[in-house]
């Protein structure tokens, strides 16, 4: 774990979750770990960017060439208008898309609804080799059905434990997950759905339960708070990402993500065939 330019300290370390983590006291306008402005985020976003598409790149050859089942998997969560889809499309972006396994979470279909809350991830696992993307999760399980009881306590209190046995196995059959709590302010989200309600290009974005939602902005916060504190391990450990600044929040993400590939340890894979034979072969051809 490197300390890169601009970081004072690893930001794995930063901003991996403590048991003194609260949620209601969070600075979400801050920049944990990082001394520098937005010019240098987003030069530096771009940078390692690169890096980022070339760690995944020997992700995706490592498994092209061995047995290992080796997969990443960043879990995203966050209020509306955190800026889940601008990590996915300016840090996930970096990388070639064959190598992303992209799933987005919504309200549960009627299909859905007849299962298990964890089938529809399951279906959505990152294959081996693969960069996994949620945006959303099964967190939403133990989010909004916890703040709108949309199934009785008893059943969501279960589901912590639960998750944390799903995350185990995942962890044991060779998936890293990078999970990032992304937070605004009350405030910053207003200042976002009202730009979502100025636009024409961004009224596609713009839920009217939204709003509703913010009437329950304490009720969220206990419920991440609970996940915070029950649901990041040492196997699957979460990261809190202040979001009131999108460069911030971006280069973080990269990053985090950086750090879980570097721990790899991954190296190109060796040629299975005489490098020096088939350059003359070629030359001769
Ligand atoms: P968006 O990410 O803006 O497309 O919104 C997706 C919506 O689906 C959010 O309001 C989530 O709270 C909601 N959602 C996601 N998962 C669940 C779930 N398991 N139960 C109920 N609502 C959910
Ligand atoms: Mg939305």
């Amino acid at each position: 774990m490197g300390t890169s330019e601009g970081w004072l300290i690893p930001t794995a370390k930063a901003l991996r979750v403590t048991s003194t983590t609260r949620v209601g006291e969070l600075d979400t306008n801050g920049t944990p770990g990082f001394e520098g402005g937005k010019s240098l985020g987003a030069r530096l976003l771009e940078e390692r960017g690169a890096v980022l598409s070339e760690l995944q790149e020997k992700l995706f050859a490592c498994a092209r060439t061995t047995d290992e089942h080796r997969s990443v998997l960043l879990v995203l969560q966050g209020m509306d208008t955190a800026g889940k889809g601008g990590v996915v499309r300016h840090v996930i972006g970096h990388v070639d898309p064959q190598g992303v396994d992209h799933a987005s979470f919504g309200v549960p279909t009627p299909e859905e609804k007849r299962h298990h809350y964890l089938w529809r991830v399951r279906r959505e696992l990152p294959r081996k080799g693969q960069l996994g993307v949620f945006d959303r999760s099964h967190y939403e399980d133990v989010l909004v059905v916890r703040v709108h009881d949309l199934v009785p306590r008893t059943e969501w209190e279960a589901r912590y434990d639960e998750i944390n046995a799903f995350e185990r196995d995942l962890v044991d059959s060779g998936t890293t997950l990078v999970k990032v709590a992304m937070f605004v302010s009350l405030d910053e989200q207003k200042a976002r759905l009202a730009e979502r309600l100025d636009r024409p290009d961004k009224y596609w974005k713009y839920n009217p339960g939204d709003v509703t939602e913010r009437g329950f902005w304490p009720r969220y916060q206990e419920a991440y708070q609970a996940m915070l504190d029950r649901t990041s391990t040492e196997h699957a450990p979460w990261f809190v990402v202040p979001s009131d600044r999108k460069w911030y929040t971006r280069l973080a993400v990269t990053e985090l993500l950086i750090d879980a590939l570097e721990r790899l340890e991954l190296s190109w894979p060796p040629a299975d065939f005489d490098v020096e034979a088939e350059k003359l072969r070629l030359a001769r051809s």
